[in-house]
């Protein structure tokens, strides 16, 4: 991994003294005052985007997101390339002292961002200056130029750092990889920074380099969209558990029961409920009870289907959604319920308790269940007949699984 940094760094070092030479020769007047416009614009821009920050680091460890694409490709658009790395330097210095230094954002990681801007801002100024001689904003070619340095700049950039988060992840193999990629949001909003920045250039080389000013509005409004994943997240997830909270369960249970009315297919709805758990809070604090909660959620989790719906539903009750059951339906619930139950039993949760670290392993769960369609048609139905048997199941012993109504 460090072999490839230093490669990134040393390649941004070098293609920026070789395109040194062709910087010169350009009006410096007008370098100047292209340069400072973009840098106040991009300052400006960064001093708006902290609220937002603020709001996303609240709730998230997400690493910050900047907007700087925006001036770093007019930048590219607009000037030599020596010049536009300089304003990237700039741009890139008030990012570090403002964000990156107060939330200690490692000094290496700062320089290997800025060379990766670097390098696109080249790899994107290299493709423009393919029609250097016609005014790229006018003709229909200059508007390829455009459109294929924006593909450049983002190519470069998302290489690089898919790369490096690749690297540095524990598991390096294609699925790692697929999945930073498949995260399409991010892409989406470099693309449409990236038309921003292309806009900013059209319009500061067309009309005047003031005309800068009015991306910043709804660039501050673009940054605010990348709240919207979060905000859904936050809505539906337990934080605690990182299930699916009560409300979300039940909107996603009730779609899979439509579904498999239509496909008429069998489907049935369990209800856990964990034997005694007061007793661990009693015993070793809450805190202790918060990780053993989440223990037994992710070995719930783990022993159902990825396209079950898995939910925490109150306290230390959850409710599983089971999709396509197999043969008769309430022995093929009855035998997942069990292999729920007998993975509970035989969890062993290790934790730093008050006192040293304690291994919990008495742990036990009541489960009752209910299938679709024969016990209900609707999730209402379903959970109130899977509780019934939940509390049958209590009432008679703890630790065992049963099924629809009690006699
Ligand atoms: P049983 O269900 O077997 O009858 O006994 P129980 O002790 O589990 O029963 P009850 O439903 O009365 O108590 C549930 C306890 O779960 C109460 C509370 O201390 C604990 N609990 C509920 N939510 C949380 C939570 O978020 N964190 C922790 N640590 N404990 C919780
Ligand atoms: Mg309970
Ligand atoms: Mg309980």
């Amino acid at each position: 991994m460090l072999t490839v940094i230093l490669l990134v760094e040393v390649t941004a070092v070098v293609t920026l003294l070789a395109t040194a030479s062709s910087s010169f020769g350009y009006p410096l007047s007008e370098i100047g005052s292209r340069m400072a416009v973009l840098v106040i614009a991009a300052v400006l821009s960064t001093e708006a985007s902290l609220g937002v920050e603020r709001v996303r680091h609240r709730s998230d460890e997400a690493p910050h997101i900047d907007l700087s694409s925006v001036w770093a490709f007019a930048a590219a658009a607009l000037l030599p390339p020596l010049a536009a790395s300089g304003v990237v330097l700039l741009v890139y210095t008030h990012i570090y002292v403002r964000i990156w230094y107060r939330s200690e954002v490692p000094l290496h990681r700062v320089v290997f961002s800025t060379a990766t801007v670097v390098l696109a801002v080249q790899a994107a100024a290299a493709v423009m200056g393919v029609v250097s001689d016609l005014n790229p904003f006018q003709e229909v070619t200059g508007l390829f130029s455009v459109v294929l340095a924006v593909f450049a700049y983002a190519a470069v950039n998302m290489v690089l750092v898919v790369a490096v988060i690749v690297l540095s992840g524990p598991v390096r193999n294609l699925a790692t990889f697929l999945q930073v990629l498949g995260h399409g949001d991010e892409a989406v909003l470099e693309f449409a920074t990236l038309s921003m920045g292309a806009l900013v250039a059209g319009a500061m080389a067309s009309f005047g380099i003031a005309y800068a000013i009015l991306v910043l509005p709804p660039l501050i409004v673009l940054h605010r969209s990348v709240l919207v994943r979060q905000l859904e997240e936050a809505a539906s997830i337990d934080g605690k558990t990182g299930l699916l909270n009560a409300a979300a369960w039940h909107v996603q249970a009730s779609r899979e029961l439509r579904r498999a009315e239509r496909a008429r297919d069998r489907a049935a709805v369990l209800v856990l409920d964990l034997d005694h758990f007061k007793l661990v809070n009693d015993r070793y604090g809450h805190l202790v009870g918060d990780v053993v909660l989440a223990a037994v959620a992710a070995a719930v989790r783990s022993e159902v289907r990825d396209e079950d719906v898995v939910g925490r539903f109150g306290g230390e009750e959850f409710v599983v959604l089971l999709r396509g059951i197999d043969g008769d339906c309430r022995l093929g619930t009855h035998a997942a319920a069990e292999r729920i139950r007998r993975r509970v039993a035989a969890l062993r949760v290790e934790v730093i308790g008050p006192n040293g670290p304690i291994v919990i392993d008495d742990l036990t769960v009541s489960i009752g269940g209910a299938v679709f369609p024969p016990d209900g048609l609707d999730i209402a139905p379903l959970l109130e007949i899977a509780d019934a048997a939940m509390y049958d199941a209590k009432n008679r012993g703890r630790n065992r699984v049963r099924m629809g109504l009690p006699a």
